[in-house]
């Protein structure tokens, strides 16, 4: 099969091209942009130190419990940013988990230690698992979102990360929290999403293309993890805040930072997670349906970028995955 020399997007990847050099059509656009990334870091993280300081000015910080609600799984990035946050930015911060019934017990106990030691309130949320079962099901079966989502994720992922967002979302509304925190990777979200306050007409549209299929598989059930008719009303929306964007990016110094707050490696997840065990399924799914791996966007944006070497980049994606851990997840949603 043939892979980008630069990155590693392969040739099944949809869209793709190559030129006489075998540098995909993605590298060589992005060639061009380079050069500004370093200044783009630089505004981004600027903009984010304006955005607190008009928060704090603005005396909105003061009248609220908490900064920042955290979606927080108890993974590697998100820890790290979690870290920052109380460390660096000096954030009021409420930690909400999502229990989609396949954490890895190292992530559970990860979840309980960094949240301890960094003292953090922290919140689980756990849906019923008939629900759970019947969405992953009806994901691993079916294309159930617009076909552009599964270049970026899995449908199994895309379903669950869906339901992460509007939840987290919900309750920063309903607790009047006015940010809300996530450790996507600098691959997963392009930097001019890294600060992005939540609109109201775009965000209808946005849940909708997650809650309408799910509402096909378990019915109205489904709409205790989405915006109801008067979340929309509130007058202030929260931002969506990804500072792994412009925050230095290094998978050794991260793993070595957070190793400091008590965070230990699962050794039972895949190598794109860790905290997930139904992530090793999902991607088996999608590479046997699609033909490419539901990482390969995020990692070949992550060597492009120059926050991964190639090397570990390839390994990541085109390492034979542990049957074990497939077999595992698959026999779990089997079962009643
Ligand atoms: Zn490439």
């Amino acid at each position: 099969m043939k892979i980008c020399s630069n990155c590693i997007l392969p040739e099944t990847f949809p869209g793709i091209s190559f030129n006489t050099h075998g540098i995909c059509n993605h590298c060589q656009e992005f060639d061009n942009k380079k050069e500004r990334l370093a200044d783009e870091k630089k505004r981004y993280r600027q903009k984010f130190l304006n955005l607190l300081d008009q928060l704090i000015q603005s005396d909105q910080l003061s009248k609220r419990s908490y900064d920042i609600l955290m979606a927080y799984s108890g993974g590697k990035d998100s820890t790290y940013i979690m870290s920052l946050f109380k460390n660096q930015y000096k954030l009021r911060i409420l930690a909400v988990s999502f229990d989609n019934g396949f954490i890895s017990d190292t992530a559970l106990s990860n979840i309980k230690k960094v949240t301890n030691r960094l003292d953090i309130d922290h919140i689980f949320f756990k849906p019923r698992w008939e629900v759970l079962r019947k969405i992953f099901i009806a994901a691993a079966e079916k294309e159930l979102y617009p076909p552009k989502t599964l270049e970026r994720a899995s449908t199994i992922c895309t379903s669950c990360m869906g339901i992460v967002k509007s939840l987290c979302l919900k309750i920063a509304i309903e607790m009047d929290i006015p940010l809300v925190g996530y450790g996507w990777s600098p691959g997963q979200a392009p930097i001019q999403s890294s600060i992005m306050k939540n609109n109201p007409s775009l965000l209808r549209m946005s849940q909708q293309v997650i809650l309408n299929p799910l509402r096909e598989i378990v019915g109205d059930e489904i709409k205790a993890y989405f915006l109801h008719e008067k979340h929309y009303l509130n007058h202030e929306f929260p931002y969506n805040i990804h500072p792994m964007a412009w925050e230095f990016y290094d998978e050794d110094v991260i793993l070595k930072e957070i190793q400091k707050i008590g965070w230990i490696a699962p050794t039972d997840t895949d190598s794109n997670s860790t905290n997930c065990l139904l992530n090793a399924f999902a991607n088996r799914v999608h590479l046997q349906k699609y033909g490419f791996h539901p990482y390969v966007w995020e990692i070949a944006n992550m060597v492009r970028r120059g926050d991964m070497s190639r090397e570990n980049g390839y390994t990541k994606i085109y390492t034979n995955q542990d049957n074990k851990q497939v077999e595992y997840a698959r026999r779990i949603l089997e079962s009643q």
